[in-house]
Parts: structure tokens; C-alpha cells; sequence
């Protein structure tokens, strides 16, 4: 458990991210978690540099409505000082942990007598320099020889409560290393491809990478890595869990990509069709086809359908035609559909709450 969040065994996979603000500006630090929060973050990692960011812990553990982990780098004494401050989980780099090796006894009985686990969390870019000489670059085979050394010295002091990650900035080498230590170890893995790069560039190594160890079974938490607001990361995790069918989908909008046939602007319909939907939080599968040829087949597989052609929009509601509108009043009325559908949903218990849309 992390918090109360369970990882490993049957547990659904959970989205992880972490805060961009000074730990120590509590408030902006909590302001941020409140936001990732309501994003969707399961669970919070907060960086622990200095002094001030450990003495912050206990306000920002106490008042965070998610789990929250410290991260610790470079003083081993933050690793108690978040033990004590009440955090759900201590993640440590061992490769860049002053005698880390030194201390793990100590740190086995400080979480043990806290309940709280351990990740330890293998960095292609700060490997052990003893492994970096041994493999001379973090492969995967280096990156779980660190990860599974580290745990053997916990598990000397009969401590078991860890999760793993070894991540890498090379979706294949990254798949390859959780491959391989998924094979020799029963620990739960959090999955991440680090330093994965831009928001556009980022979302497309993690999905790659997270889609291929989820689909054999790998991985029991997930963080996407953008240089982007992390907002956007808990955004992107959550739609590749949704993508892989490991969590329920919410709102799916099923466009066409457009061709010569097209009769409408499908990339406008589709975009105003989006923005007039954000925030539903109902699973809603809504086709946008920009002609009569493949659009209605489309449309008929979907909750909500439009097929576009000579102006007009044949509107599809669970395969049946409902009604056929001019073009120019085809986004209100799939959103007054949309919304009609989503509250059957949550009279029929299927989905929870009201559905929240904004009109643009
Ligand atoms: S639905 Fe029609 S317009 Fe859209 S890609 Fe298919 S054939 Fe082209």
C-alpha cells in the first residue's frame, strides 16, 4: 500500500506524478497536488533537496489529499526525516545516495516500524558507477543488476515492502530492463521512461513503452516524464490506461481522419465536437465521419454518432438514425445528446456524479 492506494498483485495500475514547485512553498506545493488531483494523480512525488523541502513534509503529507512520496537524492537523512514526517512511501536513488549501502539497515527498520514501503528507483542517468564499470553504459541488464542488489540489502534486514523502477530515456532499452527484471523478481514495478522529452515526443515514448510491458502484465503504477506541466502527464497516463482497456474509458471521440470523400470539415467537427464535450466524465464513445461511405458503419458502432454529407448530419444515437440536422447545428445537438445519454448513464448507475460539460 501507498496510502491508501494498493499497488501490485490484483490491483488496478495507478498514475503517479510529481510536483514541479519548491517542496518548501507549501502552499504552492499543495496548490499543485489539489490540481493534479483533480486531474486524476493517484499518487504525489515531492522532491526533497534541502532542509527546508524535509521540514515542509509533515503539512504537505497531512494535508495532501493523495499519497504522497519523497524523493530522495544525495542525503540519507531526508530518508528519516520523511519516514517521520508521516509520507506514504520513501523513493531513493541508490546510485546517488552518499553510502547508501551503509544505511539500508538502518532505513529497513525506520519504514518497517512505519509501515510504509520503499521504491527503490534505478536511474539510467545516475547508475552506480560500480555497475557503470562493469557494464560501461546502463543497459538493462545493469540497470536490474543495481535495482535487484539493492533489494537483496533490504531484504538482509527481512525487508520486503518495496517496489522497483529502472527506468531510461530508451523505450526499448526501458521495456527490455523491466522485461528482464519482471522475470527475476515479484516486487511491484513502477513504470517510467525517463527524461522522455517534450510533450508530444514524451507521450509517444511512454505510450510505446507502457503499452508493451502493460499488455504482457508489467507494471503496477506508471509515470509519464514531459517536460510539460504534470498536469498533462497525469492527463496522458490516464488516457493510456483508458487506451489498453485498464481502466475505464471515459469520454472517446472516434474521428475520421478525413480523404477525398469527405463532405465536411471533419477536423473543425471533431475539434468543436471535443472542446463542447471536455470534461464529461462519463464513458461516452462519440464517432465524428465526415461522409455517407464508411461514416454511418462508424457511427452505428458508437454511443453517439454523426455522419456528415451534402450539408447535413445523420445523427446516430446506440445505432439507430434519430434525427438528421442541418451541418451547421450538428455540435449542439450531439453535445444535448451526449448529455442525455450521460444521464441515463448515472440513473442506471453506470457511470457516477453528473455529467459536467462545457459548451463552447
Ligand atoms: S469516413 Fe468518409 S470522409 Fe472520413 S475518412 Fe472515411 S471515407 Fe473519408
Amino acid at each position: 500500500m501507498v496510502g491508501d492506494v494498493g499497488v501490485g498483485s490484483d490491483h488496478p495500475v495507478s498514475v503517479q506524478s510529481m510536483t514541479t514547485t519548491k517542496t518548501a512553498d507549501v502552499n504552492a506545493t499543495l496548490q499543485q497536488i489539489a490540481e493534479l488531483t483533480a486531474s486524476g494523480c493517484q499518487i504525489v512525488r515531492v522532491a526533497v533537496p534541502d532542509t527546508d523541502d524535509a521540514e515542509a513534509l509533515p503539512v504537505i503529507a497531512r494535508k495532501s489529499q493523495i499519497p504522497v512520496i519523497a524523493d530522495i537524492h544525495f542525503q540519507p537523512r531526508y530518508v528519516f526525516a520523511a519516514i517521520d514526517a508521516g509520507c506514504a512511501a520513501v523513493r531513493v536513488n541508490p546510485g546517488n545516495i552518499k553510502k547508501f549501502d551503509d544505511k539500508v539497515g538502518e532505513i529497513a527498520r525506520a519504514a518497517k516500524g512505519a509501515g510504509i514501503p520503499i521504491r527503490i528507483g534505478v536511474n539510467a542517468g545516475s547508475l552506480d558507477k560500480r555497475l557503470l564499470a562493469k557494464y560501461g553504459k546502463a543497459t538493462p541488464e545493469a540497470l536490474v543488476e543495481s535495482a535487484l542488489w539493492e533489494c537483496s540489502l533490504f531484504e538482509e534486514h527481512d525487508f520486503r515492502d518495496i517496489k522497483i523502477s529502472v527506468k531510461h530515456n530508451d523505450p526499448v532499452v526501458m521495456v527490455r530492463a523491466y522485461e528482464l527484471l519482471a522475470a527475476q523478481c515479484e516486487y511491484p514495478l513502477h513504470l517510467g521512461v525517463t527524461e522522455a522529452g517534450p510533450a508530444f515526443q514524451g507521450t509517444i515514448k511512454s505510450a510505446v513503452a507502457f503499452g508493451a510491458l502493460l499488455s504482457q502484465g508489467i507494471g503496477d503504477t506508471i509515470r509519464v516524464s514531459l517536460s510539460a506541466p504534470p498536469a498533462e502527464e497525469v492527463k496522458v497516463g490516464n488516457q493510456i490506461l483508458e487506451s489498453l482497456n485498464l481502466r475505464q474509458r471515459g469520454l472517446e471521440i472516434v474521428s475520421c481522419p478525413s480523404c477525398g470523400r469527405a463532405q465536411v470539415d471533419v477536423y473543425k467537427l471533431a475539434d468543436e465536437v471535443t472542446a463542447g464535450l471536455e470534461g464529461m466524465e462519463v464513458p461516452l464513445r462519440v464517432a465524428v465521419m465526415g461522409c455517407v461511405v464508411n461514416g454511418p458503419g462508424e457511427a452505428r458502432e458508437a454511443d453517439l454518432g454523426v455522419a456528415s454529407g451534402n450539408g447535413k448530419g445523420q445523427i446516430f444515437v446506440k445505432g439507430e438514425v434519430v434525427k438528421t440536422v442541418p451541418e451547421s447545428q450538428i455540435v449542439e445537438t450531439l453535445i444535448e445528446e451526449a448529455m442525455r445519454i450521460a444521464g441515463e448513464q448515472v440513473d442506471d448507475g453506470v457511470a457516477s456524479g453528473p455529467p459536467v460539460v462545457t459548451v463552447s
